[in-house]
């Protein structure tokens, strides 16, 4: 069995949100499915452990915001790599709110959906929640953001807790490094401290990985900048965390 054939799927890219009673959460899903129309019925996966399913559970609705192309990474990381129960994700962003007063995003946003959910189906370590829309509204037309596109052109990762995770992926489990046919590779002829200045950092969170070559222009931090030289308050672009915990390649 060839389980890649799972990466051959395509979705696209989400922020669901809920709200019970004075409290709100939201959190990027790639499990958004629209399964009939009449009635418009439409389904996403929650994992149990997500401040987000919490929510759901208990105010018993569910919005999604659909993501545009030009949704830069440092939101989807909000949403992404930080947990509600621990950060006010709202006070990063600013929301507008359905008729039903859940969270919707309005920047990088094509548009939104609301439903109240009718059914809960268990799925092992997430739940599928099916829900009738009861409001709707479109911002403007755009290219909605793909899984793939977030994957293969932002070099986004899925978190562990996502039901799309690649374990291959994980920036914390290192394959050996080896040559063609499996032999050990070469040592690179490039002086140490050349290599050291061209030398890549993944963060052990996101995923996200510092180029020197490419620099992180979106923070001021030009092409040619090594990881030991970067200023002072960079913080990993997509989820926060300190570059003292970034791991070289
Ligand atoms: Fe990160």
């Amino acid at each position: 069995m060839n389980t890649k054939a799972l990466y051959t799927l395509s979705s696209g890219l989400y922020v669901v949100g809920a709200k019970a009673s004075d409290l709100y959460d939201a959190q990027v899903a790639n499990t958004v499915v629209q399964l009939s129309s009449d009635p418009k019925l439409v389904s996403v996966c929650i994992n149990k452990n997500n401040y987000t399913h919490e929510l759901i559970e208990q105010g018993g609705y569910f919005s999604v915001s659909v993501l545009s192309q030009d949704a830069p990474m440092e939101l989807i990381g909000v949403f992404g790599f930080h947990s509600g129960r621990e950060v006010d994700k709202f006070t990063m962003v600013n929301p507008v709110y359905t008729i039903h007063g859940l969270p919707v995003l309005h920047e990088h946003c094509l548009g939104y959906l609301e439903c109240q959910v009718l059914q809960s189906v268990d799925a092992a370590t997430h739940t599928l929640y099916i829900g009738q829309l009861t409001d709707a509204a479109v911002y403007h037309q755009g290219e909605a953001l793909t899984y793939a596109y977030y994957h293969e052109i932002k070099k986004g990762r899925s978190p562990k807790n996502a039901p799309t995770y690649r374990a291959e992926e994980d920036p914390t489990v290192k394959p050996a490094a080896t040559g063609s046919y499996g032999k050990p590779a070469a040592t690179p002829a490039v002086p140490a401290q050349a290599a050291a200045d061209l030398q890549r950092y993944t963060c052990p969170i996101c995923g996200y990985i510092y180029d020197p070559a490419e620099g992180d222009p979106a923070h001021d931090v030009p092409a040619g900048t090594s990881f030991t030289a970067l200023p002072a308050d960079w913080v990993c672009p997509v989820c926060s965390t300190y570059p003292s915990l970034f791991e070289a390649e």
